[in-house]
């Protein structure tokens, strides 16, 4: 299958070539046909799928087929969670929109207003934001979205995470009923299918790869350890498996600042990712990680989501996720374009329940190992650490077991205890 045989444009066509992809991938081979139909889409799934692609391809082929108009008004609204994600889709709207004569922007809060303003006082066809600055900026009358024919919400499960439910129904509000909306979501709960039912118009439902089939990919490992010797532990993995790019996942943004000192007091570049650094600080920690001059980042879960990272080799739960499915997403950046990875998920005695839930969720118990002089408190609680927070969202599950080789660590005798 070629991005041609979809029905996108030549102009279309000749700029995904020159990102590098020939082959669509199985979100875009399903979603783009009814997208260029003209058809409201609910979509699953989730960041690495090439889901961007999936609806920013055929929003730029259908705008591209009328011709612009002189004052630009804004024709297609795509809403992100975050400003990371927001700025990666306009990245890839720009990328895609190179030869089509379509303007687009991005805004973002964090970030002074002024340079956004202007850029859309020339005329946008293609806007990308996250609500609340959305939201300010039409407060103040600066922009007008009465005339939006294409509507996106891209990680919608993560919007109504963040509490951002009230925003989505105002700009709703500010958008003609008359309209396309495309919904893309990695999680589908009672709330996302509610969302869908109110503002989607019989829309078809496409299915990225399940997500259990990535998990099969992906070599899980976990280390029963003491709370406090996880980041010594951590250090070792690091260190002795000579591993250059891990993406680290702490519960709290304390966590990850206090994480991230400790790793740089180690001689390992790091930097911590999250909602309370500023846009500057997470642009650079995110370049400084791509570019391999940070080797880890500890991100929190929000802060990660959306991240483009390709090919990521490691990912760590210093804790695990109270929310099993999250689980799932973080060990799900190591198995992009079919690369293998390594999840490693470092678990104290208070984490025992939500590893149970886990397990279940997936299908499959993930091998366990006890490393020499890492030993877990034999003594500790294995109440959880905020029993209300453990969340539960049933999904579908596999039988099959990761494998493949293992980080290079020295294990005790007692240490087999594959389960
Ligand atoms: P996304 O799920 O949109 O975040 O995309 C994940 C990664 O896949 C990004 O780095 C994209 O540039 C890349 N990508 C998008 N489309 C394709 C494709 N057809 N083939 C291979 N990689 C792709």
């Amino acid at each position: 299958m070629s991005f041609k045989s979809l029905g996108l444009s030549e102009s279309l066509v000749k700029a995904v070539s020159e990102q590098g992809y020939d082959t669509p991938t199985p979100i875009q081979s399903k979603a783009i046909p009814p997208v260029l139909e003209g058809k409201d889409v609910l979509a699953s799934a989730q960041t690495g799928t090439g889901k961007t692609a999936g609806f920013t391809l055929p929003l730029l082929h259908t705008l591209s087929q009328t011709p612009p108009q002189r004052n630009r008004p804004i024709r297609a609204l795509i809403l992100t969670p975050t400003r990371e994600l927001a700025a990666q889709v306009h990245q890839n709207v720009k990328d895609y929109s190179k030869y089509v004569d379509l303007r687009s922007t991005v805004i973002f809060g964090g970030v002074n207003q002024k340079s956004q303003v202007s850029t859309l006082r020339n005329g946008v066809d293609v806007l990308i934001a996250t609500p609340g600055r959305l939201i300010d900026l039409n407060n103040q009358g600066l922009l007008s979205l009465s005339k939006v024919e294409i509507l996106v919400l891209d990680e919608a499960d993560r919007m109504l995470d963040m509490g951002f439910l009230r925003d989505i129904k105002k700009i709703m509000g500010l958008i003609p009923k008359q309209r396309q909306t495309l919904l893309f979501s990695a999680t589908f709960s009672r709330e996302i299918r509610k969302l869908a039912n109110e503002f989607l118009k019989n829309p078809i439902s496409v299915e990225s790869t399940p997500e259990n089939t990535t998990v099969e990919a992906i070599e899980q490992q976990v280390y029963r350890v003491a709370k406090e010797k996880k980041t010594d532990l951590l250090i070792k993995l690091i260190t002795e498996g000579n591993w250059d790019q891990v993406l680290v996942f702490s519960r709290t943004k304390h966590g990850a600042n206090k994480l991230a000192k400790k790793l740089e007091a180690a001689k390992i570049g790091a930097a911590a990712i999250h909602g309370n650094k500023s846009q500057g600080a997470r642009t650079k920690a995110l370049a400084g990680f791509k570019s391999g001059s940070v080797k880890v980042l500890v991100a929190t879960d929000i802060a990660s989501r959306g991240l483009d990272i390709p090919l990521l080799p490691h990912v760590v739960n210093f804790e695990l996720p109270n929310i099993s499915e999250d689980y799932v997403h973080r060990i799900g950046r190591t198995g992009r374009a079919g690369a293998s990875g390594l999840a490693v998920s470092l678990v104290s005695a208070d984490e025992t329940v939500f590893l149970r839930d886990i397990e279940k969720l997936i299908g499959s118990k993930i091998p366990m190992d006890i490393l020499e002089g890492f030993e877990p408190d034999p003594n500790a609680s294995t109440k959880p650490f905020n029993p209300q927070q453990r969340g539960k969202k049933p999904r579908s599950s596999s039988n099959s077991r990761p494998s493949g080789n293992k980080p290079r660590t020295t294990r005790t005798n007692s240490s087999k205890s594959r389960r």
